[in-house]
């Protein structure tokens, strides 16, 4: 339980609001920050602006899964007033108090060492990437078939990179039926993927692997779909894209050439935020209840 425990929500979609449910649900207070056009209500929570005083009464804030730009900018999906955290709100907490978010950039991690603050980084913790990898792997499904006209039973399709995505995106395309073929580069991963019933690729055939599928499916964040690529493969192929931005498809080519490629972010907040919500806030409610968290500050 989070008794007495105040946790400052700042901006986010529609995940934040199932955490939010879940760490009042468990007692703790909530002063939400960038909601204000929120339609639903929670017990023991208020509404405030970003201020000095907010920031020093928090045991945890919680940042969206974007987390927090390098101007200091967060997003939200539930107000049309900008969000933008300077160094004092940052300086004001308690040193060693929480600061949660899904990944990091450069000035949040610089906040948090300044101001001795434990930043966890809850996209990097296998604990929370594995379990969204299935809201994932359900939402790019979900886009490969709206945007084909087949099915994706008997589909010829390509996985590249067989990390925390890859390799539940596999699984849940072999699981329907389509022909699963995987790109890794570790010995170890192509091992596993032969052992699972696919086909597996190293980098350097990723060529003939792409060459005639009807869906590719990108996870690596790194530039694999390059132009000489995208060149072999068929114009119809259709690719989902769910690397971190950019992605790893080359998309100024690809729609020259005619391709349907598409970059789909945050997929798990669009198919499934109660899901995805309940993943994250099933961590921080572990992570404050025990209070132990080995820091990834600056990593
Ligand atoms: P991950 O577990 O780190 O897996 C990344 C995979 O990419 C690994 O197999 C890695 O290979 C491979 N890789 C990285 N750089 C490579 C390169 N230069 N050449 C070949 N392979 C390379 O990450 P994840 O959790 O699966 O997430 C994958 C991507 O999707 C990330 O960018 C993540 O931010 C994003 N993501 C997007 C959504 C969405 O909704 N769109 C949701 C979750 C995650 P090794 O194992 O050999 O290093």
């Amino acid at each position: 339980m989070l008794t007495g425990r105040q946790l400052v929500f700042v901006g986010g979609d529609a995940r934040m609001l199932e955490v939010i449910a879940q760490v009042t649900e468990n007692d703790a207070s909530a002063i939400l920050i960038g909601f204000d056009n929120m339609t639903r209500t929670f017990t023991d929570t208020a509404h405030c602006a970003v201020s000095v005083e907010v920031f020093s009464q928090a045991d945890a804030v919680v940042l969206p899964v974007a987390g927090m730009d390098d101007d200091g900018i967060v997003d939200t999906r539930f107000s049309d007033v900008q969000i933008h955290l300077e160094d004092k709100h940052f300086a004001a907490m308690r040193p060693g108090a929480f600061v949660f978010t899904g990944i990091a950039r450069p000035l949040l991690c610089e906040r948090c060492i300044d101001h001795s603050l434990q930043l966890v980084k809850l996209m990097e913790l296998d604990e929370v990437a594995i379990l969204n990898s299935i809201p994932t792997a359900e939402g790019a499904i979900a886009l490969a078939m709206e945007k084909t006209d087949i099915t994706l039973h008997g589909a010829k399709t390509v996985v590249l990179g067989f990390g925390r995505c890859g390799h539940t995106l596999a699984r849940t395309l072999a699981a329907i039926g389509a022909k699963v073929s995987v790109c890794a580069r570790k010995a170890e991963h192509l091992a596993r993927i032969r052992e699972m019933g696919l086909e597996a690729n190293p980098m350097n055939g990723l060529i003939p692997a792409v060459s005639n599928a009807d869906i590719v499916f990108n996870t690596i964040p790194s530039l694999v779909l390059s132009a000489g690529i995208l060149k072999v493969m068929a114009k119809d192929c259709v690719i989902i894209d769910i690397a971190s931005k950019p992605g790893g498809t080359d998309f100024r080519y690809a729609e020259r050439r005619g391709m349907k490629a598409v970059l789909a972010p945050s997929l798990p907040g669009v198919v499934a935020p109660k899901t995805a919500g309940r993943i994250i806030a099933e961590t921080i409610c572990k992570i404050l209840t025990y209070e132990t968290y080995e820091s990834n500050n600056g990593k």
